[in-house]
């Protein structure tokens, strides 16, 4: 089976509407980089035929990019100037300067504050006011700062999916036109976010399948920030070809090796200073000795599983510690926060338990549905974000859904489990810095 075996067993995807078409990327040195990059991987994975970079100076090299470009048939970066006559199926601006935009693709339109934008026009140069509504992944509270890596991987995954989206009509999501701009985030920071920056001296990931896997990318770019010295990576699974198409830390040479044990190599590699320790058990085999050798600060579910989540669960409600919990399918993602005593746990939230009952009995009926690479990166985008706002934790499920024309919302979560304690919990060993 090849890498994009997985994806093309999604109900209606048709490969050749991707690997047949070229796309455009306008890129200035005030590009993001790290949405740059997630990006082009992206594009790279889920087997676009060619992506051509535009830009002014050298700054991009398509050489960083040989392990993942066997997978696509041309990366190139052009000359802005060379002003290239060629046939584009969709043009991404990530310029993010009002000039260089205008510059580069001649049209009207945009502000500082867009970081990103796709626009419907089809051909390259034109020239005209810029239509079609935009995906803003702008913090309000950050934006003086930094712009954060989890709204970078956010935006990578929201772009590339409208891409897919608009190159390929599924049935789901053929009526679903994104009608305004998607804002992110919808939700409403208050004044004490701003002095509230929790740190986390040791991370439990557990999966690393392919939200473990843009979610560990994305935090790897904030790890100082938040204090992280290091990381559990809990995942019993090996490196399957099939893989390749949406986890961003293997390639071939990594197959059949164990997927916590490739990622930790990789990241000490890169980051001398973290410690990474792989686990290459099910988190449902991790035994209670071990468990009480380790001590994270919070705990990541990325898992495919709810009765792996559920264990996962009343993990962090006997350490008192939060838990971090995404999902996804090719069509919609979504994250919730589980912050002792700022909000209630997973099963209290999402009925974990009951899941868990309605999974065991569907479990001998189907397969459960593919993964794909995008909505992989904005749950791993949510979920970082979520993990630095506890407080916004309180406001529900965050959702992103490709077949809503809105995209972005917060489901209340009301369901209250009465026997719960979670609610009453203590605020475990975050350490807040004001
Ligand atoms: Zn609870």
């Amino acid at each position: 089976m090849d890498r994009l075996h997985r994806q093309r067993i999604i109900n209606g995807w048709v490969q050749s509407y991707l690997s047949e078409s070229q796309i455009h990327v306008l890129v200035s040195e005030e590009t993001n980089p790290l949405l740059l990059d997630a990006l082009i991987k992206g594009f790279i994975m889920i087997g676009m035929g060619a992506v051509h970079l535009i830009c002014d100076r050298p700054i991009f090299h398509c050489d960083d990019y040989r392990a993942f470009a066997n997978a696509i048939q041309s990366l190139t970066a052009i000359d802005s100037e060379s002003n290239p006559d060629q046939h584009s199926d969709c043009i991404v601006d990530l310029c993010n300067t009002y000039n260089e935009s205008a510059r580069l693709n001649r049209m009207k339109g945009g502000s500082k504050e867009i970081l990103a934008f796709m626009n419907n026009e089809k051909v390259l140069w034109t020239t005209g006011d810029q239509t079609g509504p935009m995906i803003h992944a702008v913090n309000k509270i950050e934006q003086a700062v930094l712009e954060p890596a989890s709204l970078s991987l956010f935006l990578a995954g929201a772009v590339l999916a409208e891409v897919v989206r608009k190159l390929m009509p599924l049935e789901k999501w053929k009526h679903s036109e994104m009608q305004h701009d998607v804002h992110f985030p919808l939700l409403t920071a208050t004044a004490s976010d701003e002095t509230y920056h929790p740190r986390y001296p040791s991370i439990a990931v557990i999966g690393a399948g392919a939200l473990g896997n843009w979610f560990l990318y994305a935090l790897l770019d904030e790890a100082m920030l938040l204090g992280v010295s290091e990381i559990i990576l809990i995942d019993n699974d090996s490196v399957d070809p099939t893989n390749l198409n949406r986890q961003v830390f293997f390639t071939h040479e990594d197959t059949n090796k164990y997927k916590a044990e490739v990622i930790a190599e990789k990241i000490g590699q890169l980051y001398p200073g973290l410690t990474v320790i792989p686990i290459t058990s099910r988190v449902e085999d991790v035994t209670f000795f071990d468990r009480k050798k380790l001590n994270p600060s919070i705990l990541i579910s990325c898992l495919d599983s709810w009765k792996a989540r559920a264990i996962v669960n009343e993990i962090a409600k006997i350490k008192g510690i939060p838990l971090i919990n995404g999902g996804s399918d090719p069509y919609s993602c979504n994250a919730y926060g589980f912050f002792p005593g700022l909000s209630c746990c997973l099963d209290c939230a999402i009925g974990i338990n009951a899941k868990t009952e309605l999974e065991t009995h569907a479990a001998s009926c189907r397969d459960a549905e593919p993964s794909v690479v995008f909505t992989n990166m904005i749950a791993a985008g949510l979920m970082l974000w979520l993990m630095q706002h506890p407080r916004q934790s309180c406001s529900g499920l965050l959702q992103y859904d490709l077949t809503q024309p809105e995209r972005i919302g917060t489901i209340d979560l009301r369901m209250k489990n009465e026997n719960c304690r979670c609610l009453t919990l203590k605020t475990g060993n975050i350490e807040v810095l004001s």
